[in-house]
């Protein structure tokens, strides 16, 4: 605030110098020479009173000596230095000096010279060799009756006598200049104090708002427009900071997305460098933000197919779509998409690059159309059959009624085939669309297994296959009964299918601290162990010739896997050749 004061001070007071100097050097001027010409004025007045009166007294050349008694006369008229020099320019009276002796000679003075010359008058201003002051000199003919010049009148002033008028005013004018600059030196300083405060005020909150400190304002004390500038900042201080949380908001909004997002994103520089990357991209990179922020693309991707994509991007300056496999940290089919958006400058481009995984889908697809392919490929067994013994039949076969009835039995095996297929298939397809209402009840684990050997037991009696329960404790599930009985009967029927004649299955229920543990072993043929994992693939079987021909469709442990994930419970299998299988099924206890 003081620099400012002090510049409008110093600035104020030096054009005030100035223009005071200008005021007094003019008008000092001008006085000057009005008051000179006054004085000149009257000082030839003054000449022309004496010599008015000195010629009513002058009659001839003769008298001219005589003038000077009456020039002692006339010195009244006037205070001033009067000389009388005749025509030969001798001094024959001065008013000022009485020994006129050494007086030199006057007809060269350039006022006298006007005189003898002619002239009505002369004036000349000079210093006096005599008097040693400079002095203005007023020259007058002295004429006789006849109007013949006999002598010359001279009146001189001194000059210091005449400026000291000047000098007084001058003063004066000094005096009222010096007072005036201070007065207004010390106004200036008041008024330099009141604006220049609300305008550092102005200007420190506005070097605020630059530094985004967008809480300031201007306290309102100010002056005029100042005031009305102060509410302006005020205003656009308000705006600002309205903004700044706008954007402040949009931009979390916006990391809260990206951070959110399945989709991997991240965003390149014009020197190919991550600027923003989110943890989804992370996660397909198998890297940490911080190992990716900052460093070059090309040492997170590692794919030379995105890498290639990327550049073409860059070169280009167009958006890219292609479909990318990964083989590293892992085998990924990706999405890829590669926007170009504009740089820091209008040279420079930046990239979005978004990822979307697509494995999954792909998998799935796959598993669809093998689904579909196997399906038919299911479906087209039993109806080729049919249609295979209904035709021979129509050609002529059907009149052997051995064959007929040979023909029409293996008919309805086959068609007993297509329905468990068509029903297993449709149960499938429902358990995937989740359109199978499934009933959380209680359920006791023993009782499930118990109905369920009843439902086997024919079966199971006609391979002399023994059945056992073991039941530590009593273990109840949250569950739909039913479907527990149908992946129990699955289980344990696929247990009988698989076992030879004589063989034991075991079901054994039992808890840990959280889950109902309940396995069912066999002691038959077993899954050969590169085998294992694919049996809850749709259609798999591992002898298909036998699956098939004990009436299995491939789909009911597909099936069991579906049933047991919606009780939120899980299926593992355990299985040597030769030895038996071990399925575990693991659910969650019931809350009591
Ligand atoms: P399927 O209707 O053919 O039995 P599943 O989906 O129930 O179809 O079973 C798939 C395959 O798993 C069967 O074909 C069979 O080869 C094998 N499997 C299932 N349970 C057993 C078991 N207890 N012992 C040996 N193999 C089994």
């Amino acid at each position: 605030m003081k620099k400012m004061q002090t510049q409008v001070l110093t600035i104020f007071m030096i054009l005030f110098i100035i223009f005071g100097s200008c005021v007094v050097f003019f008008s000092t001027q001008l006085m000057q020479s009005y008051a000179n010409e006054n004085q000149k004025e009257d000082l030839l007045e003054q000449s022309k009173l004496v010599l008015s009166n000195i010629n009513s007294l002058a009659k001839d050349e003769a008298t001219f000596s005589t003038l000077k008694e009456e020039a002692l006369k006339v010195k009244e008229y006037t205070n001033q230095r009067i000389t009388l020099i005749d025509l030969n320019g001798t001094v024959v009276y001065d008013s000022k000096i009485t020994n006129l002796t050494p007086l030199e000679n006057h007809s060269n003075r350039k006022e006298i010279q006007a005189i003898l010359k002619g002239e009505p008058q002369g004036t000349d201003s000079r210093t006096s060799k005599s008097t040693k002051k400079t002095l203005y000199y007023v020259a007058q003919p002295v004429l006789s009756q006849s109007g013949q010049l006999i002598g010359v009148l001279r009146l001189a002033k001194p000059l210091a006598e005449m400026n000291q008028l000047n000098d007084q005013m001058m003063q004066s004018i000094v005096a009222f200049i010096f007072l005036a600059l201070l007065l207004t030196a010390g106004i200036t300083f008041l008024v330099a104090k009141y604006i220049a405060k609300p305008i550092e005020e102005v200007m420190d909150v506005a070097k605020k708002l630059s530094d985004n400190h967008y809480e300031a304002r201007f306290s309102g004390n100010g002056y005029g427009e100042i005031t009305k500038l102060g509410q302006t900042i005020n205003e656009l201080a308000e705006s600002l900071d309205d903004q700044m949380q706008e954007i402040t908001q949009n931009k979390e909004r916006i990391n809260e997305l990206i951070n959110h997002l399945v989709i991997g994103v991240m965003q390149l520089d014009e020197h190919r460098n991550i600027q923003i990357v989110n943890p989804a991209m992370c996660q397909i990179f198998d890297m940490d933000s911080s190992k990716l922020i900052g460093k070059s693309y090309a040492e997170a991707t590692k794919s030379y197919g995105l890498s290639y994509l990327i550049e073409k991007a860059y070169r280009k300056k167009e958006r890219q779509n292609k479909e990318i496999y990964f083989y590293f940290p892992s085998e990924r089919i990706v999405d890829a998409n590669i926007v170009p958006i504009a740089g820091k400058t209008r040279e420079d481009t930046n990239l979005i690059v978004l990822l979307y995984d697509i494995t999954e889908i792909r998998r799935l697809e796959k598993v669809r159309t093998d689904f579909v392919t196997n399906a038919s490929h299911e479906l087209r067994t039993p109806i080729t059959a049919l249609k295979g013994f209904s035709e021979t039949l129509l050609d002529g076969a059907m009149e052997d009624k051995a064959i007929l009835k040979q023909f029409l039995e293996i008919m309805l095996e086959e068609s007993t085939r297509l329905n468990l297929l068509v029903n297993d298939i449709l149960e499938l397809s429902k358990l995937e669309q989740r359109q199978v209402p499934i009933s959380f009840e209680e359920v006791v684990v023993k009782d499930a297994v118990l109905s369920t050997f009843k439902l086997i037991n024919q079966k199971a009696k006609q391979k002399e296959i023994t059945m056992h329960l073991f039941e530590e404790d009593c273990v109840k599930i949250d569950g739909d009964r039913n479907r527990l009985k149908q992946v129990l009967a699955n289980l344990i029927d696929n247990a009988v299918i698989y076992t030879k004649p004589g063989g034991v299955i075991n079901v054994i229920v039992k808890k840990s601290e959280s889950q109902a543990i309940i396995t069912i072993s066999d002691n038959g043929m077993g899954i050969p162990e590169d085998e294992i994992d694919r049996v809850f693939e749709r259609f798999y079987r591992v002898d298909k010739g036998r699956s098939r021909n004990s009436g299995g469709t491939g789909l009911g442990l597909s099936i069991v896997k579906y049933l047991v994930e919606n009780f939120n419970g899980t299926i593992t299998v355990k299985s040597k050749v030769g030895l038996g299988t071990t399925f575990t099924l693991m659910f969650p206890l019931r809350h009591v």
